[in-house]
């Protein structure tokens, strides 16, 4: 016995969000729509996590993040999902698919058939015990993907306020949370693998900037090490945590952000997967034509780079959800997924947006001293990626204009010459 719909969106996340409210702008049937979710609130803006949801006062709370606020569209509390008859089926794991007989069975043993299925389920956060180091269930460590990890980590930086925090990792997690950190006045040492922070995007140079405001804060940089072990008392606590040339960091929490995983696990040997997600065409569908991938679980073809890739960024979410929607409602009218990758980040004061691809020669333009800077990404001739930090709207949409367009790039020099100029007036 169970429940049938004609669409299931498993996963309660981001894209599911952004993949209801599309639905619901194509007209979706009162009851055809249904959403699963581990997770027991509607879905939500998952990057206010980091940033919002951190601060000391006038924190953001549910229900002021549910999506689809990130984009300033309707904010889709459970009543408006009520309303529009989609059935939110929240706090419910699925715990195997038969994508052959089209059901999905949750952990309480109810099987739930559909027509089409869109996966959006996300990822998981990489444990530190993975990589051989044990502890990191202690209650005063704490990594960040749910509400439920967000409010361990408020609960703890209430607990530490003077104290001493370890953030383990240098990606986005690291450094928002240790921005985070830093304005609850707890004093922050980060520690991570690589030369410089956001290794995988920053250049030396970019990198350079941002950690110098974060040692301006109090922030102390570890870098090139990982942790060996921790120190845990008789209350099951951490007090230090050991690196692995030997030395010691006190720590009254420990936050790690060391990478995530796709939640692929339920399809893996029943859907072809790439780079570790869903293998989907520009239609965001899958091996299976009944189903769809989205979101941080989905591998796609960017055209633009013309190969596939899997990103692990809200726009992405939100872009592919509702694009997958489109390619179901509406198959005839839409054309194939054409996305510019876009990622960004806010910490302190600062922000900044990046598009395309960081291949390539890079050029730096702009005042690195003072607030508005930025780099050109520049492969076999021409303009890939744009950054810049501390722009403007016009500045940013003008950024991300130019890296769609693809340019051909002669000459390096007068790029960096022109700078912001260029993407102005391209
Ligand atoms: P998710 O939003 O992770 O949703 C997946 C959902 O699936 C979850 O509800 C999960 O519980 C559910 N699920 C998984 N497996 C099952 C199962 N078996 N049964 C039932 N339910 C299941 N990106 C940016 O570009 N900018 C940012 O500033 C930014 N900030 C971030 C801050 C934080 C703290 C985090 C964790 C991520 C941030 N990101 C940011 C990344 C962005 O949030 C993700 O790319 C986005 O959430 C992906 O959306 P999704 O719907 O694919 O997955
Ligand atoms: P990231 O991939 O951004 O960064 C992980 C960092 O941890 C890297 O510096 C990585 O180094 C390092 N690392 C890997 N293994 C270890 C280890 N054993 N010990 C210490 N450090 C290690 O992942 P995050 O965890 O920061 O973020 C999780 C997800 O959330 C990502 O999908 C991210 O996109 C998303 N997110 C996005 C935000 C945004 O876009 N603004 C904000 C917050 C989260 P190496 O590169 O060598 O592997």
């Amino acid at each position: 016995m169970g429940r049938a719909f004609v669409y299931v969106i498993l996963g309660g996340g981001v894209a599911a969000g952004y993949a209801a409210l599309e639905f619901t702008k194509r007209g979706v049937p009162h009851g055809e729509l249904c959403i699963i979710s581990e997770e027991p609130v509607a879905p939500y803006e998952r990057p206010a996590l980091s940033k919002g949801f951190l601060l000391p006062e006038a924190a953001a709370r549910l229900p002021s993040f549910h999506t689809c606020v990130g984009t300033n569209e309707e904010r889709l509390t459970p009543k408006w999902y009520k309303e529009h008859g989609i059935e939110l089926v929240l706090g419910t794991r699925i715990k195997s698919a038969d994508i052959r007989r089209k059901t999905l069975l949750t952990a309480a043993g109810e099987t739930i058939s559909y027509k089409i299925l869109i996966i959006a389920t996300g990822a998981r956060a990489l444990k530190l015990e993975e990589f051989g180091v044990k502890g990191s269930d202690a209650e005063n460590v704490c990594y960040l993907r749910d509400l439920a990890d967000a409010n361990t980590l408020v609960d703890l930086m209430k607990s530490c306020s003077g104290g001493n925090a370890v953030v383990i990792g240098g990606g986005y997690i690291g450094l928002e949370c240790a921005a985070s950190l830093v304005i609850n006045k707890i004093n922050v040492t980060m520690v991570f693998p690589e030369a410089h922070c956001m290794a995988r995007l920053f250049t030396p140079k970019i990198a350079s900037y941002y950690e110098e405001y974060y040692k301006s804060k109090g922030v102390n940089f570890i870098k090139g090490t990982v942790l060996s072990s921790f120190d845990i008392d008789s209350n099951g606590k951490v007090t230090a945590v050991t690196l692995r040339d030997g030395s010691q960091l006190p720590a009254d929490m420990v936050v790690v952000g060391i990478g995530i995983r796709p939640n692929t696990s339920l399809f893996e040997g029943q859907l072809t997967l790439e780079k570790g997600g869903i293998k989907v065409n520009g239609k965001l569908q899958s091996s299976n034509s009944s189903v769809y991938a989205v979101g941080d679980v989905a591998a796609f073809p960017v055209k633009l780079f013309g190969e596939t890739r899997r990103l692990e960024h809200v726009d992405s979410a939100r872009k592919s959800a509702r694009h997958a929607v489109a390619a179901i409602m509406d198959p005839n009218k839409t054309e194939e997924f054409n996305y510019l990758p876009f990622f960004y980040s806010r910490v302190f004061t600062f922000s900044w947006q990046f598009f395309g691809d960081n291949v390539g020669e890079v050029v730096h333009y702009g005042d690195f001293s003072g607030s508005t800077f930025g780099a050109y990404w520049v492969s076999k001739g021409h303009l890939v990626g744009s950054f810049l930090e501390g722009g403007t709207k016009e500045e940013y949409e003008a950024i991300a204009k130019a890296t769609r367009m693809k340019p051909a790039i002669e000459d390096l020099t007068e790029l960096e010459r022109q700078g912001l100029v260029f993407a102005l007036t391209v």
